[in-house]
């Protein structure tokens, strides 16, 4: 297929039909131990097959015990989302076959989950949207196929079931979605809600987060849902994205060309750029469900949910809204805080250090330049900062005693050192140098050696002002308060001192 016609299609797609799309979201749950038995669930890096007990390996006779932590992070994730808990639930066995299922069975919730009807608020490009979630249960992983070369060189298939018996929280939304970017920033909220309220790390390269997406098209002004298609093995948020926009596509095209669109699962690949038939999709009547009868019905006391519920942090919207609302903040500040666990705790105890700064302030050395020094670092290195150090340093330039080039300069030696700020300050010999005469000669030699801004300038070049600023600051060292240089330049090249110079 040529990537010419891509664009035709793309029209077509939204011209001719309406699209709809809803998510299903399995994550690992952060508990200590696995689902219904003791083995732990820190086996990243053991040898396969190390966390391991008759429970999770599905030996006969062996029984299931609840792990209380994994129901309190889906009870927390429910009421995160407003979603409601009935007093009762219970748990079903949904019933297939496939090697990395040795009961041939997974515990999980049918009729009854832990939570439903709630909801959550993404921000898009196209303004804040709500998106209904249907509905969040609890269920155990499976163990891990690994493929690989026999001895022989033959290709075989070998189970590991580390990972099996994990506790697992599916949360599936309404078909509430329309657009490719919506469920990709809906993922991105649910990771960010998931690692605030510490249900899960939900990291999608390690597999702790696995989104499938369900579209359909069908044509604008109808009712009725079209035939969905399952999409799956998507790792990344980038690649929700560009699978969704793919099966929209694609699906128009059948239905542009007269045809009839499978109920099927495909796959994601990343490589290729397109999706791939897997198999046909399964219907609930297929999995046999029946109520589990190796575990009581679960009962969940209403002190017990309001306890966890009391107990939730401030979740991403409320403190995004508080950014905003309150600090007045801009909603980019606010959204690049939150979405950033570091940002935000240093935002915060940068701002509890001392109460008198500007909040906007603080939020503009965290956003900038400590996200700068962050993603200088490189994967796994964090840029250390302790919050009353930088504090210290945004007091400094606030009160005008070093210039913000220098503040840099002392940030990313504090980073590097741990050194304290005020002796880095001190070492360095930085003070700002805000008057105006003492600045006034090197402003003259800047003046003097670089005729050719200068004319830039003279003829209304904005930008040939910035370089001369450039060139005080080399000369003072990053000290000469840039404001007060401009100034001085401005009017010595544009305003009353126009005729001396000239
Ligand atoms: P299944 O039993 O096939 O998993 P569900 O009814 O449980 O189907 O729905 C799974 C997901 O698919 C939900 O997120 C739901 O909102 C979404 N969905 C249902 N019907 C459609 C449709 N026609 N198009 C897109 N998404 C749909
Ligand atoms: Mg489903
Ligand atoms: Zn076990």
């Amino acid at each position: 297929m040529g990537t010419d016609v891509a664009p035709r299609r793309a029209s077509t797609a939204l011209e001719r039909y309406g699209v709809v799309i809803g998510m299903e979201v399995h994550c690992q749950l952060k508990t200590a131990s696995k689902m219904f038995c003791g083995c732990s669930t820190a086996y990243d890096g053991a040898p396969p097959n190390s966390h391991t007990c008759p429970v999770c390996l599905g030996l006969p006779g062996a029984l299931p015990v609840i792990n209380r932590r994994a129901v309190e992070l889906v009870l927390a994730a429910g009421a995160a989302m407003g979603a409601r808990t009935p007093d009762h639930t219970r748990w079903d066995r949904k019933n297939y076959f496939y090697p990395d299922l040795p009961k041939g069975y997974q515990i999980s919730q049918y009729d009854l989950p832990l939570a439903a009807a709630g909801a959550l608020t993404i921000d898009t490009s196209d303004g804040p949207f709500t998106i209904g979630i249907t509905r969040a249960h609890l269920e155990e992983d499976t163990a891990k196929l690994v493929h690989a070369a026999g001895n022989g060189g033959e290709r075989v298939s070998l189970v590991d079931f580390n990972r099996s018996g994990v506790p697992l929280m599916e949360i599936v939304t309404e078909p509430d979605l329309r657009t490719a970017e919506q469920a990709r920033r809906y993922a991105e909220e649910l990771q960010l809600l998931l690692r605030t309220i510490g249900a899960s790390e939900a990291d999608m390269d390690r597999g702790q987060m696995r989104v499938e997406a369900n579209v359909s098209l069908r044509p604008h002004g109808t009712e009725a849902f079209g035939t969905k298609v399952e999409v799956k093995n998507m790792n990344s948020f980038r690649a929700v994205e560009r699978a969704i926009a793919f099966e929209i596509e694609r699906q128009a095209a059948i239905l542009d060309a007269g045809g009839v669109l499978a109920q099927e699962t495909r796959g994601w690949s990343d490589e290729r750029g397109e999706t791939y038939r897997m198999r046909s999709k399964e219907t609930s009547d297929d999995y046999r469900y029946f109520p589990e009868p190796d575990l009581p019905p679960l009962r969940v006391d209403a002190a017990w949910l309001a306890g966890i519920q009391a107990g939730l942090p401030e979740l991403p919207a409320a403190r995004r809204a508080r950014y905003r609302e309150d600090l007045e903040l801009s909603a980019y500040d606010a959204a690049v805080l939150v979405s950033n666990a570091d940002a935000s705790r240093l935002f915060e105890a940068t701002r509890a250090a001392d109460r008198s700064l500007d909040a906007k302030a603080v939020a503009n050395w965290v956003t900038g330049e400590y996200l700068r020094l962050q993603n200088a670092g490189g994967a796994g290195e964090r840029a250390d900062v302790a919050p009353a150090e930088l504090a210290a340093l945004i007091r400094l330039v606030a009160d005008g005693a070093i210039s913000r080039a220098n503040a840099k300069e002392v940030l990313e030696a504090h980073v590097t050192t741990g050194e304290a700020v005020a002796s880095i300050v001190a070492a360095r010999g930085f003070r700002q140098i805000s008057d105006a005469g003492a600045l006034a000669s090197v402003v003259d030699e800047v003046i003097a050696a670089n005729p050719a801004a200068v004319a830039d300038v003279r003829a209304g070049k904005p930008q040939a002002i910035g370089f001369l600023v450039g060139q005080v600051m080399k000369r003072t060292r990053g000290q000469a308060n840039a404001a007060i240089v401009q100034a001085a330049l401005r009017d010595r090249l544009e305003g009353r001192g126009a005729g001396e110079a000239g």
